[in-house]
């Protein structure tokens, strides 16, 4: 009989979300409602043409692009399929059996998958009113505490801390633990990247983005972080060599180069889900204010949410359940086009009495 390592055994895939209705629009995953830029599209076509190639293995234009960006030292740029592989490429590498990841009641899911990858332990410090605690993250640490996976803002809460307690929540922690920030949607956040960037240079910090949410490029499969050198060359270690197709790392350095576009999506994503939020909340929904591109509904109960959820689907809409989250009374809807969004709340309108008003 062929057996797996037993942590792996041990434990269940990551569940993506259910896209099992064909012809539905999905909402369940935050993929951008509009498309990406025009250049990034120019840009991967003319790859195309090099696809005998291997493609370049340090990401050289990439990474260029994205340190002109945001001020940052290329050198300490690592580029991986999705960000998705870098948190689990840091998981593996600084964090074994014995050791302990912390992360948050409601953080991304993700993160508990490439710790049990890596038969690492996995914690989560209680996220009261769906906001990140700093207070109860630090009251969590143990002494097997080797990192401490914050997504700012959170998936799928929406909400955010502010950088000022990132930096409290850092200064907090041991110097021997590695603090990621996983900052998939850090674009739909008002906050001044330069605060978190600026931790990197401590030496334990991590930040991450992807292309994957507001750059509309989650196909692709292009995430990034800015690391201090050492965790950089050890997380270098895990990942494929040749791990982002060349017509891939085209399409992201024109994204990146293209910042109006980008720009222009995260606004016209947070009029429609300001919109829409307005909506819910005018009916007697609870709905956390959200710096993503994505809104979560509270529904009075588990119940309500299932009866909801078939509603939606019925009408077309495929919404993210939350069991798997803990939160079985929630949906989470990706912000998708302003059409589709008065649909989706035209329908959560005529539900009655599921709302979660008291
Ligand atoms: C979408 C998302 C990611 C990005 O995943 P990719 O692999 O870059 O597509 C990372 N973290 C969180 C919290 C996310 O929601």
């Amino acid at each position: 009989m062929i057996r797996a390592v037993p942590a792996i055994a041990a434990m269940a895939g990551y569940a993506l979300a259910e896209l099992d209705a064909p012809g539905a629009v999905s909402l369940a995953q935050n993929e951008s409602a509009f498309a990406p830029s025009p250049k990034a599209l120019q840009a991967g076509q003319k790859a195309l043409a090099d696809a005998a190639l291997y493609p370049d293995p340090d990401w050289t234009a990439l990474r260029a692009a994205i340190a002109s960006v945001h001020q940052i030292p290329a050198d300490q740029i690592l580029c991986g399929a999705g960000s998705m592989e870098l948190i689990g490429a840091i998981i593996r590498a600084f964090a074994g059996p014995s050791d302990t990841v912390l992360g948050t009641e409601f953080g991304y899911l993700f993160a508990a998958t490439a710790s049990q990858q890596a038969g690492a332990s996995h914690l989560r410090a209680p996220e009261p009113s769906l906001v990140v605690s700093v207070d109860l993250l630090l009251a969590a640490v143990t002494p097997d505490t080797r990192i401490v996976f914050l997504c700012n803002p959170g998936n799928p809460s929406g909400t955010r801390i502010l950088n000022a307690d990132i930096l409290r929540l850092r200064d907090g922690l041991r110097d021997d633990i590695l603090l990621v920030v996983d900052q998939a949607y850090g674009e739909f956040d008002d906050q001044n990247p330069a605060d978190v960037l600026g931790l990197v240079t401590r030496g334990n910090t991590v930040v991450l983005r992807t292309f994957s949410k507001a750059y509309a490029l989650a196909s692709a499969r292009v995430g990034w972080g800015y690391f201090p050198p050492a965790v950089a060359s050890e997380t270098r270690k895990l990942l494929n060599p040749n791990n982002i197709t060349g017509v891939s790392q085209a399409m992201a350095a024109a994204a990146m180069q293209d910042q109006p576009h980008m720009q222009g999506i995260v606004r016209q994503t947070a009029a429609i889900a300001a919109a829409f939020t307005g909506r819910l909340r005018a009916s007697g929904y609870e709905v956390p204010d959200s710096h993503t591109n994505f809104v979560l509904i509270r529904f009075a109960d588990g119940g309500a949410a299932k009866r909801a959820d078939a509603a939606l689907r019925s009408a077309g809409f495929m919404l993210r359940g939350m069991a798997g989250y803990g939160l079985p009374e929630c949906l989470r809807a990706t912000i998708g086009t302003e059409a589709a969004m008065d649909a989706v709340a035209t329908v959560l309108e005529h539900l009655e009495g599921d709302t979660d008003a008291p």
